[in-house]
């Protein structure tokens, strides 16, 4: 699938959907999410999410889900020297069994975190939320601004 968000193209390999929508059955009391690797141009203004990773949560609380930092930076480097330089980490998706697929207050907030850590590499960070109802969001964000996009019926 190919999208228009933010000013920038963002193809998104249908398998990392289709991964992204089996963990969301698997987990269906919690929130589940992990990390998106992939290719980037700056210059093009694309990004292209390849792969999807999922990593369990510090907590085992339902609250939020709060992903494990080093288990998560191991994937990165991992990948990228596997791939000799072609993936990277482009961005982080998570669930929200119970509500729609809208980006929380603290959601924005972690993702502006983000944004200040990797806008000198990525030409904008990726945070893609599966919501009930079969809701997506695909959320672009820079510096800039952040503009999310909302898909209902994703089967
Ligand atoms: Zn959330």
């Amino acid at each position: 699938m190919k999208y228009l968000i933010n000013g920038l193209e963002i193809i998104i390999n249908n398998k990392v959907l289709e991964k992204m929508t089996k963990f969301f059955g698997l987990c269906k009391q919690c929130e589940t999410g992990g990390i998106l690797l992939g290719k980037f141009s700056g210059k093009k203004k694309i990004i292209e999410v390849d792969e999807i990773y999922e990593i369990k949560a510090n907590n085992s609380t339902c609250v939020a889900y709060k992903r494990n930092v080093d288990i998560a930076q191991k994937i990165i480097d991992r990948r990228w020297k596997e791939t000799k330089g072609l993936l990277n980490y482009v961005g982080e998706w998570h669930t929200h069994p119970k509500m729609t697929a809208l980006p929380s207050q603290t959601d924005i907030l972690t993702l502006t975190e983000i944004i200040l850590k990797t806008e000198s590499i990525l030409p904008g960070t990726i945070m893609i939320i599966v919501g009930k109802n079969d809701e997506l969001t695909i959320t672009v964000g820079s510096r800039e601004s952040i503009q999310s996009f909302l898909f209902t019926n994703m089967k």
